[in-house]
């Protein structure tokens, strides 16, 4: 077996994205010893992308919101498929969290008096986002950065070693978690990037929290580190993904040139007063209010427009209906040929901004179009259209420490974990699940690690069979991993995109089985010394089953409901919402799906909604017995 270097630690997180900083920072705070590995740079990870903020009700800008109300809009959003239990944790702990990041050094930016400033997003009743210009994400890794250095500190002049209790593993990525015969998991294996040399983690206790799936797709707002690994490591761990079906796609990228094309728009921009019109100059989003949202939302531009000077009297903008009715509004408008030239509609803010508020406000988005598309956003209209943008499903836990079900000793957080969505995620409530959940699973791997009696040993088989598969593409000639990774994008966008029938899924399903065969056969050329193929081959492995989970599960959801739109069957059912899709992997490497009933939501949670509305989500006979029932 080829040389592998190794380590020991009691928890070891994976990713330094939000998620995982703040799961190591709790972990640490409770005296474990914690390595953080992350296979892109430390500072890096996808979080620092994030513009528009971070959700919480703190009410800094409009005194009205509370817990509640952000718990209302955000299983409104999620279409009452969220795991209530998550939403609770979430919108209460919130405001702690973001005020916690400000003690540790954060600037957010401010309300004339001085409070940290909310602005409005999509689906949010009340401004909301605390945000740093359109530079939120960068601004959050700093910040925890900054306090992981502030800990290391104390452990030298503790230790005389910065990294005694806390050490950053960057450009590293673990390929196989390892557990022990009785299936508690033992430590990760990985290979550094630069090197490709290989590296074991012991450890009892391991944080996923590795971000999404994006690039399975062909448009995505996401970075090259998104291919679904810690999705693909708990499944091959015994672990159980659930809501896979839902996709974000969220519905301002950018869709000109094409060198561009998927890069994000934030929701901001609509935020901030831009506007959506079609080729005709049309604001077309007053024709795609649905049903379920028409008491909340102006029916005329003249209540979306004084809306946006007197909030509290008028109702809000379709502008800023939650994600998947905007994606669905613009693919139907190009769709009916009203579209612009490149294939998007057009999002104006020139119009309702003077050119020195739009470089304050969103300077990222005012740089990213002069500089990328030659267009001046305080002149002219954006061009935008959907982006695969965020994956609601992921690894099934235990709400309230983040532990991965079926699977002792794993943990997840951030958007590796599903169920706190739904079947659709709100803008900005991805940050704040980063820091409350992030926090939780530290605070859940530590407690596990520090009452664990006789820590489960690696088993050296296990580390021989993790060398061989990420060795296997240096010992066959054959499919090229671009040309597989390529068709795999092209079948995602094409057949398990924003809209899906019966038909597509069972197609992506055959394609994706061929892509399966063919990707087993990747050969690539050259040593292991940063070698790009060989990377995408191992990437491969992990994206492949995720991909099929997305189409089975979106095979097997006979409705329409947030990020899953099938066109033979257009309707939200409530008999479809009490129930999961959980995906599981087969010793074979098979996906096997099942079904499973969603825990009744706690009655005084219930109570938060009015009869009227709730009858548009349930079946009669979860709401026997529920206030107004009958
Ligand atoms: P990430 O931040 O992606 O971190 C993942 C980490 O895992 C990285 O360090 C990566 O290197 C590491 N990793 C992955 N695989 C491996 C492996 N095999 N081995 C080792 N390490 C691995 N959300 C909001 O709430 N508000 C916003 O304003 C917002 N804006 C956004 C803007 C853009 C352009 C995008 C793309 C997303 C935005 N989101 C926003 C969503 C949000 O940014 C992400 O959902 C969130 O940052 C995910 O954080 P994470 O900690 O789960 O993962």
């Amino acid at each position: 077996m080829p040389e592998v270097e190794r380590h020991s630690y009691d928890v070891l997180v994976l990713g330094a994205g939000g998620a995982g900083l703040r799961a190591a920072i709790e972990a640490r705070q409770h005296g474990m010893r914690v390595a953080i590995v992350c296979k892109s740079l430390f500072g890096k990870a996808h979080t620092v992308m994030a513009e528009g903020g971070c959700a919480a009700a703190m009410g800094n800008v409009n005194g009205n919101d509370t817990w509640q109300v952000h718990f209302c809009d955000t299983l409104r959003g999620g279409k009452f498929l969220n795991d209530w239990r998550m939403v609770e944790l979430h919108v209460k702990e919130a405001p702690e969290r973001v005020w916690e990041l400000e003690s540790w050094g954060a600037l957010f930016d401010r309300t004339p008096d001085g409070r940290i400033s909310q602005r409005n997003f999509g689906g949010h009743t009340y401004p909301r986002l605390a945000h740093v210009g359109d530079r939120t994400g960068l601004e959050l890794i700093r910040t925890m950065q900054q306090r992981i250095v502030a800990l290391q500190q104390q452990d030298h002049r503790a230790h005389g070693d910065h990294e005694a209790n806390l050490k950053v593993f960057a450009e590293c990525t673990v390929t196989d978690l390892l557990c022990a015969g009785d299936g508690r998991i033992a430590g990760a294996f990985g290979y550094w990037r630069d090197s490709g040399r290989f590296v074991l983690f012991e450890a009892p206790a391991v944080v996923l929290a590795t971000g999404g799936i994006g690039k399975t797709f062909k448009v995505t707002s996401n970075s090259w580190e998104y291919t679904g690994d810690g999705h693909a490591l708990a499944l091959r761990a015994g672990a159980r993904l659930i809501n896979m079906e839902f996709v974000q796609f969220h519905p301002t990228g950018m869709v000109w040139p094409p060198s561009v094309k998927g890069i994000l728009v934030t929701e901001g921009v609509r935020g901030d007063g831009g506007v959506l019109r079609n080729a005709a100059g049309r604001r077309f989003m007053f024709d795609y209010v649905p049903e379920v949202f028409k008491n909340q939302y102006a029916d005329s531009e003249a209540e979306a427009d004084a809306w946006f000077f007197a909030p509290d009297t008028h109702r809000r903008t379709p502008d800023l209906l939650p994600r998947d009715e905007v994606a669905r509004a613009i693919t139907a408008e190009v769709r009916a040929g009203r579209g612009s030239a490149h294939g998007g509609v057009f999002l104006d803010v020139s119009t309702r901004l003077s050119a020195q508020e739009i470089q304050s406000r969103l300077p990222s988005m005012y740089h990213q179009f002069k500089e990328l598309a030659d267009v001046d956003i305080t002149t002219t209209p954006m061009e935008v259209g959907p982006t695969c943008h965020y994956v609601m499903g992921g690894v099934q836990v235990d709400p309230d420490t983040g532990a991965a079900i079926g699977v002792p000793g794993l943990f997840a957080a951030g958007e590796v974990a599903g169920g706190m969505h739904g079947s659709n995620r709100l803008g900005g409530n991805s940050l704040t699940d980063l820091l409350v959940f992030g926090r939780r699973a530290g605070q859940g791997a530590a407690r596990y690690a520090e009452l664990l009696g006789r820590r489960p040993a690696v088993d050296p088989g296990a580390v021989g069979a993790a060398a061989e598969a990420a060795l296997a593409p240096f010992e066959q000639a054959g499919q090229d991993a671009y040309a597989v990774h390529t068709d795999l994008q092209q079948t995602m966008n094409d057949l398990v995109g924003i809209v899906r029938t019966q038909a597509e899924m069972r197609q992506a399903i055959d394609t994706l089985d061929r892509l399966r065969q063919r990707a087993a056969a990747v050969g690539v050329e050259g040593n292991r010394q940063y070698n790009p193929a060989w990377h995408l081959a191992l990437d491969l492995r992990n994206m492949l089953p995720v991909a099929e989970c997305v189409a089975r599960a979106a095979l097997q959801r006979q409705e329409s409901r947030g990020g899953h739109t099938r066109e033979d069957y257009p309707q939200m059912s409530a008999a479809w919402r009490r129930l999961l899709m959980v995906c599981t992997q087969e010793t074979d490497g098979g996906i096997r799906l099942t079904e499973q009933v969603q825990e009744p939501m706690r009655e005084d949670l219930m109570n938060l909604f009015e009869y009227t509305e709730l009858e548009k989500y349930f079946t009669r006979e979860e709401l026997a017995g529920h206030h107004g029932g009958g």
